[in-house]
């Protein structure tokens, strides 16, 4: 097969020139060339080469030092980078080196300066020696020449005795073992001699025992103190800041009231000096003390003590802010007021159904009606003016409850018994809490459709419990009921309203409103929502309350059937809203003049609470709380409850208990 002619831009390419540069010279040199595709015979292509090779060793010659210039380029720069790191490295290097050189030279200074300290010490230290040895050798002389006279007087056995001593413990003392011999001498020759010359006479050789200046054994002492190394021991006196204070005015100190639980800070303020000062007694106390907590009431009695003051422990804050009790002024507005009654008896005997079917009739008669709502009180009207407050609260124990914590709502009882059974265990217990609580009874005997019925069975056992009707010749009003056919219902009523009017309920409608928490839910839409009983004063939108150790803001009044209202009175049961917290049952809710105050009161009481609460319930971990009831130290269980209603819950622990 022929070889492929080479074509004229293959020569071209080959010779890094443009192909019209070997045309235009071939046609100068006659030989006629088409195109650059044209194929050149061999003669020709050694003709261009010829010509052109000159150019192609330039070309190859400029591409080889190309290459080089990259090689050497890309070297030059690795190198570089090299270097550079390596000069980073020295330079690394060279700090370390110049801080060894600082640390070493630092070093050496120091101990220089230690060296010194401690050569200025020493000196000092012969010096006073020195000195030391010169004012006792002064004094020896003088002594020495004092005592040169009586000395030849001394006679007989002392003198042998004494001389024998003398010389060996003299040549002794030079050679600088005095002290062992002197010690002997002294106690020898003192119970041998009763004469102070004598005495003196022998001691004299013993410097720094007798004779040496109390001021300087001073010096020497201070000096060698100054040049101990080690750090004395620091001595706190412990404080005693009123201590002639407390010798002569202990009879009258001054009373100062501290709540429980408080803060160093607050002590401190209270008794007018810093809280340094008080941390300071407080390590005297031997108690670790910091300027916020919190001390027991022993240790605030402690340090007011300390301080000359008298610590009077303020139990309730805000006290009289939950108190019930009328005051003059109430007195003199007393209104009348409706009275407040709460059903007992026991289970089945009918209570539900006589509550329903009075408020049935109730509200059927009323001209709002409404949806009746559960809110543990409703109000019937009876008649014109006169009105009667039901508590609806689960029964005995929402009352012992409310007795337990002081508060009384009740101002009357209707015990209803079952006209076909006789009293039972619940029945005499609603008996025993009226009584307790000094509440006026009035005996409903239900069921009294039932064919069994048997009132006088009924009366006869209630007299056995001290329940003596006004049939039987007591004073207790008895009415006989049937829930079911709504007899004798009314009738009851008016009972209720006589008793009242015999009771004289009144109250001051004037006042700040006050009254108790009846029963108290969390609820969904609301939040914490409470009933509560006026019990004196008007309760009106907006008014600013503390209940419990939370203040909050009237924020809507509803009535038993859910209307909201502007304004509620004594005897009043309704529904409140603004409460910051679920209150709890029997809680005492009362209205203030100014929201800021109540803001500290509400929030110092929850501290005070909190306190004590965590006091308590530090004190007793579940191990050792077991510990404590299996050694019988302790017979109550702490627990926890929860429920959706706190009457609910208040029910559950009084049947726990
Ligand atoms: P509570 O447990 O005391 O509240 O009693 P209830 O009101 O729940 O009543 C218990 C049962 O006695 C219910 O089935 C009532 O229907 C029924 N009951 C209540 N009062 C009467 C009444 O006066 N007559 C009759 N025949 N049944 C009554």
């Amino acid at each position: 097969m022929a070889e492929r002619p080479i074509r004229v831009f293959q020569l071209a390419k080959e010779l890094n020139i443009s192909h019209t540069e070997i045309l235009s010279f071939l046609k100068g040199q006659g030989i006629d060339i088409a195109s650059h595709m044209s194929p050149v015979d061999v003669n020709t292509q050694q003709m261009v080469l010829s010509e052109f090779a000159k150019d192609k060793e330039i070309v190859d010659r400029y591409r080889k030092e190309q290459v080089r210039k990259e090689i050497h380029d890309s070297r030059l720069r690795q190198s570089q980078v090299t270097s550079k790191k390596l000069e980073l490295l020295t330079l690394k290097d060279q700090r370390k080196l110049e801080q060894k050189e600082k640390e070493a030279y630092e070093k050496a200074q120091k101990e220089k300066a230690e060296k010194l300290r401690r050569e200025a010490q020493e000196k000092k230290r012969a010096e006073a020696k020195v000195k030391e040895k010169k004012l006792a050798e002064e004094k020896e002389k003088k002594i020495l020449e004092v005592e040169k006279e009586p000395a030849a007087e001394s006679e007989t056995k002392t003198t042998a005795q004494i001389s024998k001593v003398k010389q060996p413990k003299e040549s002794v003392r030079v050679s600088g073992k005095k002290r062992k011999l002197r010690k002997i001498d002294l106690s020898d020759i003192e119970s041998k001699l009763g004469q102070g010359k004598r005495k003196q006479k022998v001691v004299k050789p013993e410097p720094k025992t007798v004779d040496v200046p109390q001021s300087a054994k001073d010096r020497v002492k201070r000096t060698l103190a100054k040049i101990d190394t080690k750090g004395k021991k620091k001595i706190y006196k412990r404080g005693r800041p009123n201590q002639e204070k407390d010798d002569a005015v202990d009879s009258e100190l001054s009373i100062v009231k501290i709540s429980e639980y408080a803060s160093v800070d607050e002590l401190s303020k209270l008794l007018f000096v810093s809280s340094s000062e008080i941390i300071k007694t407080c390590f005297g106390l031997g108690l670790m003390a910091t300027i916020n907590q919190r001390l027991e009431w022993d240790v605030i009695e402690l340090i007011a003590e300390e301080y000359g003051v008298k610590a009077e422990q303020v139990t309730e804050l805000g006290e009289d802010l939950y108190s019930l009790e009328n005051t003059e002024e109430d007195l003199k507005n007393a209104e009348n007021r409706f009275p407040v009654v709460t059903v007992m008896g026991h289970v089945d005997h009918g209570k539900t159904s006589l509550l329903d079917y009075i408020r049935a009739t109730s509200v059927a008669a009323g001209e709002s009606g409404g949806i009746t709502q559960h809110i543990g009180a409703y109000k019937v009207v009876v008649e014109q003016e006169k009105t009667i407050t039901f508590l609806d609260t689960p029964g005995h124990e929402a009352f012992t409850a409310m007795r337990a914590r002081g508060a009384q709502v009740t101002d009357i009882v209707v015990l209803v018994v079952a006209a076909d059974d006789s009293v039972m265990p619940q029945t005499i217990e609603a008996i025993d809490h009226a009584k307790a609580a000094n509440v006026p009874i009035i005996v409903a005997i239900n069921k009294m459709d039932k064919p069994g019925a048997d009132a006088d069975r009924v009366k006869r056992e209630l007299s056995d419990r001290d329940v003596l009707v006004e049939d039987w010749g007591g004073k207790v009003q008895c009415v006989l009921t049937s829930a079911k056919s709504g007899d004798g219902i009314q009738n009851l009523l008016n009972t209720i309203l006589l008793e009242a009017e015999i009771l004289e309920l009144k109250a001051n409608k004037t006042t700040r409103a006050k009254g108790t928490i009846i029963d108290s839910k969390l609820d969904k839409g609301y939040g914490p929502i409470a009933t509560l009983l006026v019990q004196k004063g008007t309760l009106k939108v907006g008014d600013p309350f503390i209940c419990n150790d939370f203040s909050g803001k009237v924020r809507s009044i509803m009535n038993d059937l859910g209307e909201r209202i502007q304004a509620a009175y004594p005897s009043d049961a309704v529904q409140v809203l603004g409460f910051a917290q679920v209150p709890r049952v029997a809680d005492i809710f009362a209205v203030v003049e100014s929201e800021r105050d109540i803001k500290r009161i509400a929030s110092d009481r929850q501290r005070l609470r909190r306190e004590i609460d965590h006091k308590r319930i530090a004190t007793r971990t579940l191990d050792s709380l077991s510990a404590m009831i299996k050694e019988g130290a302790i017979k109550n269980l702490p627990l926890l409850m929860k429920g959706d209603a706190d009457g609910s819950i208040e029910a559950l622990s009084e049947s726990l208990l």
